[in-house]
């Protein structure tokens, strides 16, 4: 089945004319369900385009993408498929970032229960779900602290969990190790790949680190726009 992400014939032209650039040109990518994947390529390959496209941030300019065995966007097809793009981003999609970007005047706990509110989830509900979430995490302890409080890894831990807040079927993780140490990038790794395998989330990785590549068992390689995948080392980290 086509649950997961699946991205067909996707292509990204910005601009127009003498101009334009082709940022993707027809990428095809299918994640499963419980997968991490890396997304690799040099500075102006198209990594972010990507992201943005499958992130309902920019619209991309020709292909078909699907989510959680549900089609978003189909060019052939009338274009994305909800006019609410915002509830598409806040109940379908997580992001991680390279920083933890935590809002400084919540606890840790509003910090990760604040997106299931915004969704309509009562603050119970959203409250129990965050502890879920930093139980599996490891930061339940922090539960009350403020984020300034916590060390950088704990505050990449919280922001794992703010991204699996709502249960979205997918992951996009933009260099979310790049500044850390070679422990605690893998210990980031380790933590995605326990999340999608407990949740079946799809995650995908974009990264240039030399530290977590030989992590992943699939790697899409991109370069001028075109995705390659390749089998990746898949090194045992658990
Ligand atoms: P990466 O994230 O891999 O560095 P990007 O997706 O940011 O690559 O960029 C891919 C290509 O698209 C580059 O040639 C870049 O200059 C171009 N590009 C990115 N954003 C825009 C934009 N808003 N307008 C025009 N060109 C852009
Ligand atoms: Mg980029």
């Amino acid at each position: 089945m086509d649950e997961g992400i699946r991205i067909e014939g996707l292509s990204k032209r910005y601009g127009a004319g003498d101009t334009a650039v082709d940022a993707l040109k027809e990428v095809n990518m299918s994640i499963a369900p419980g997968e991490v994947v890396g997304l690799v390529g040099p500075s102006g390959s198209g990594k972010t385009t990507l992201l943005k496209c499958l992130g309902a941030v920019i619209e991309p300019t020709r292909g078909r993408m699907t989510l959680g065995g549900e089609v978003i966007y189909d060019s052939d097809d009338g274009g994305w498929k909800t006019k609410d793009l915002r509830a598409l981003r806040r109940d379908r999609i997580g992001f991680i970032f390279q920083a933890p970007y935590l809002i400084p005047f919540l606890d840790v706990t509003d910090n990760v229960a604040l997106l299931p509110m915004l969704a309509g989830r009562t603050n119970g509900a959203s409250r129990a779900r965050a502890l879920e979430l930093l139980q599996a995490l490891d930061v339940a302890h922090r539960a009350k602290a403020q984020p300034s409080e916590l060390s950088g890894g704990e505050q990449q831990r919280v922001s794992i969990a703010r991204a699996l807040a709502n249960q979205p079927p997918v992951i996009l993780a933009d260099e979310p190790t790049a500044p850390l140490d070679s422990d605690r990038a893998l210990a980031v790794v380790r933590i995605l790949n326990q999340m999608a395998s407990q949740y079946q989330t799809a995650i995908i990785v974009v990264t240039h680190d030399e530290k977590i590549i030989p992590t992943f068992k699939r790697i899409y390689h991109i370069r001028d726009g075109r995705t390659v995948e390749e089998a990746g080392e898949g090194r045992d980290i658990s």
